[in-house]
């Protein structure tokens, strides 16, 4: 049995025939326009870097975000990142503080690294409660805000996470993942990294740019702190990312107008899925503003799962926290149609 990278490989699974919204992933691929820009580079694969993709995606990041191009460094999605952040400033002595439901991948790191992993509930309105988050470990090494957090999609008030940045310990980082952000207009925290040396703003290519199996994702830090994090690699896996995603990703992030349709797609099939859910009195989690919703079924979680599943329909999993509560990702118009037939085959109240 393959233990390395099981977790994240089960998550995404393919179930034969079935649709799936369990994994967070975006209904269709890339922006035709940037896949076009991806095949163009398949032709130029003998070169390691045909010519300056790096540097033509963080002009492209810099345009739009307004960081400065030093400050952004691209990774074979955000993953890497995220650990490598853990490893570099959590320790046995050094705690890592997160919500409580949020993505786990940093608590696992944790617990490699025999580091506290402190989690605190979220807020009623399932906003990270940073007060709450500071007092629980003042003297934390890594502090993990997920906006939008995943599972619940919904979003941590920028002037909250302000107020940790400002509230931290200094020799601690302050980490924002933002995955989910492009769904949404909300305010970014992409502009504390421009400024601070002590935040690190997470992004990823994997969601609303379709391009999950391609792998991409950015660092938004000061490079003091990127060279924390690349001590034992000098770098190299950020030297060599698949040109094919690089030259994607620039293509994908300058369009403005597919970017806001993708969204309002994304939000039409969200929202009606759930106005059916709701109107049969199935309780639904309010405030997502991410491609994923959070349903309470008032039992475990798990059955509900395998029943959809009978049915040819493969949703998200239940945080330990919540065991009645499953994630369902957002698919396309006809998938979460399959998803509301699927769920009228097999719910009892
Ligand atoms: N961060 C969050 C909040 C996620 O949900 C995910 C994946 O689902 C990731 C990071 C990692 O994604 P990737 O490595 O594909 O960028």
């Amino acid at each position: 049995m393959r233990t390395v990278g099981a977790a994240a490989q089960q998550a995404a699974k393919p179930v034969e025939g079935a649709v799936r919204i369990g994994a967070n992933e975006c209904w269709t691929g890339p922006f035709p326009v940037a896949a076009e820009a991806a095949f163009k580079l398949v032709t130029e694969g003998n070169r390691y870097e045909p010519d300056n993709e790096h540097e033509k995606l963080f002009a492209a990041v810099a345009q739009v975000e307004g960081i400065p191009a030093d400050r952004i460094v691209a990774w074979p999605g955000s993953s890497d990142p995220l650990s490598r952040v853990a490893v570099a400033f959590a320790s046995p002595t050094k705690g890592i503080v997160t919500a409580d439901p949020t993505y786990e991948a940093i608590w696992r790191t944790g617990a490699w690294l025999g580091a506290k992993v402190t989690k605190v509930p979220l807020t009623k309105d399932n906003a990270h409660d940073v007060k709450a988050m500071l007092a629980a470990d003042p003297n934390a090494g890594v502090y993990y805000i997920c906006s939008p957090n995943n599972p619940t999609g919904t979003i941590t008030p920028i002037g909250d996470i302000e107020w940790l940045a400002a509230n931290k310990p200094k020799d601690s980082v302050l980490v924002v993942d933002e995955a989910y952000i492009h769904w949404t207009d909300t305010p970014r925290a992409a502009k504390l990294a421009a400024t601070r040396d002590d935040v690190l703003v997470l992004r990823t290519f994997s969601k609303l740019f379709g391009m999950a199996g391609m792998r991409l994702g950015l660092t938004f830090a000061a490079p003091s702190l990127m060279e924390k994090m690349m001590r034992y690699d000098g770098g190299q896996v950020t030297a060599m990312l698949p040109m094919t995603a690089v030259a994607c990703g620039t293509v994908s992030v300058a369009q403005a107008d597919l970017i806001k349709a993708r969204q309002a797609e994304m939000a039409a099939n969200r929202d009606k899925a759930i106005a059916h859910l709701t109107k049969k009195g199935i309780k639904v989690l309010p405030g997502s503003m991410a491609n994923m919703f959070m349903v309470d079924w008032g039992k475990p979680a798990k059955d509900m799962q395998a029943a959809l599943l009978t049915q040819k329909v493969q949703i998200g999993r239940n945080w330990p926290i919540w065991p009645n509560v499953s994630r369902i990702s957002v698919g396309s118009a006809s998938e979460m149609d399959a998803f509301c037939k699927a769920v009228d085959a097999v719910w009892k109240a």
